[in-house]
């Protein structure tokens, strides 16, 4: 069953993005035991980020898929809408850059940086109470 909830905008940016990045909510569900949340940028552009030149001209669009927090008993996910811009200017090398959410998220992370910096958190607390030769699997994926 998929619940599809009343998108409660502000209730949903204050909850999710409140402080963090400029982002339009646009649809909320909740299925399997994962509320996700479909989001997208609200800035009407970007700066280049070789030149500055601010451009609103989009090329295209992707998706990326960011897990969250948990939130309740949930599973939480961001599907993020990224416009891909065109810099319009003729001295700059680069054609095409996307938005950056860089509070949010790290570039070409999967996790949202609040989710990475639990994960450190927990880590750190369980390596100083764990036995030897113990690692938590996250960080043992990140080593091997
Ligand atoms: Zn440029």
């Amino acid at each position: 069953m998929v619940l599809i909830m009343q998108t409660d905008a502000p209730f949903w940016d204050s909850l999710v993005f409140d402080g963090i990045d400029d982002v339009d909510v646009e649809v909320v569900t909740a299925a399997f035991g994962t509320v996700e949340v479909v989001a997208k940028g609200r800035a009407a552009g970007a700066a280049c980020p070789d030149c500055g030149r601010f451009s609103d001209r989009v090329h295209d669009r992707y998706q990326r898929r960011l897990k969250d927090l948990p939130l309740a008993d949930q599973g939480f996910v961001i599907r993020l809408t990224v416009r891909r811009f065109i810099c319009g200017s003729a001295d700059c090398s680069r054609r095409t850059f996307a938005e950056s959410f860089s509070r949010l998220a790290a570039p070409y992370s999967r996790f949202t940086t609040r989710l990475n910096h639990a994960l450190e958190q927990v880590g750190l607390a369980l390596a100083g109470r764990a036995g030897p030769g113990w690692l938590p699997i996250w960080a043992s994926a990140r080593d091997g």
